[in-house]
């Protein structure tokens, strides 16, 4: 994870050894359990996606899942913007005021 990726600063995973996130084959769907109720699930999925992280539990998804995943969609050429975008699609149509919109107008409030 790079240094400028803040995201990972709320990261529910911080208090947990690496160790166990990087578990191999069945263990990896025990290990994904701390994702659950992650606020930066997203940011996490993007980046490993976007990046093609194959090793350990990353935005609650297995590296079997996520090359399944890659495979499926090949053209995705961001998958930061894909999912952010499908976020705010869902917050702006459930009415909710989801907390990437509140960081937004935080950040326009100054
Ligand atoms: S989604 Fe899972 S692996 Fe990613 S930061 Fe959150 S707890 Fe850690």
């Amino acid at each position: 994870m790079e240094a400028n990726e803040s995201w990972s600063e709320r990261a529910a995973c911080r208090a947990v050894d690496p160790e166990e996130l990087f578990v191999e084959g069945a263990a990896q769907h025990r290990a994904k359990a701390v994702c659950s109720g992650c606020l930066v699930r997203t940011e996490c999925l993007a980046y490993a996606l976007d990046h093609r992280i194959e090793h350990g539990v990353w935005g609650g998804m297995t590296e079997r899942e996520r090359r399944a995943l890659l495979r499926r969609r090949p053209t995705v050429t961001s998958w930061r913007h894909l999912l952010e975008t499908a976020r705010w699609e869902h917050e702006r149509r459930s009415g909710a005021p989801g907390r990437h919109r509140q960081e937004s107008r935080s950040a326009e409030a100054g």
